[in-house]
């Protein structure tokens, strides 16, 4: 079987890094024991990570993103400024896909699914689909 739900994340600031692994570990039907978890977020300047939630990590990836990225110099700035932003989310990517054993996410031990915005503050839908049985 296959379902898809979404939820709303906000962020706090322009680059941030919140945790969504209790959100989409409680997307997952009772009925599914194995299958396959995709994490989506729909948006161009946020994207989606699995790895440590660890505050200097967090301090660490968002400082090198946007190192790697300049903030400004970029086409896209004529159209609404924010081309950094856009660079930043392409190279982390907008989803994963996490197994399902035993009805759970099998991640591991130090891994969460991490939300990392480039462009916030503002709201985040993500979109969790669980194909399995
Ligand atoms: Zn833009």
């Amino acid at each position: 079987m296959a379902t898809t739900s979404s939820f709303d994340v906000s962020t706090d600031e322009r680059t941030d890094t919140v945790d969504v692994t209790d959100h989409v570990a409680a997307s997952i039907p009772d009925d599914v024991e194995t299958g396959i978890c995709t994490v989506f977020v729909q948006h161009t300047t946020a994207g989606i990570s699995v790895n440590e939630n660890e505050s200097r990590l967090r301090d660490d990836t968002e400082g090198f993103f946007e190192e790697l990225v300049p903030d400004e110099g970029h086409r896209h700035d004529q159209l609404d400024g924010n081309a950094d932003s856009h660079l930043r989310a392409t190279l982390v990517g907008a989803s994963e896909s996490i197994p399902v054993e035993d009805g759970d996410l099998a991640l591991g031990r130090w891994q969460s699914i991490l939300l990392l915005e480039f462009d916030g503050p503002r709201s985040r839908e993500v979109t969790v689909t669980v194909v399995g049985e």
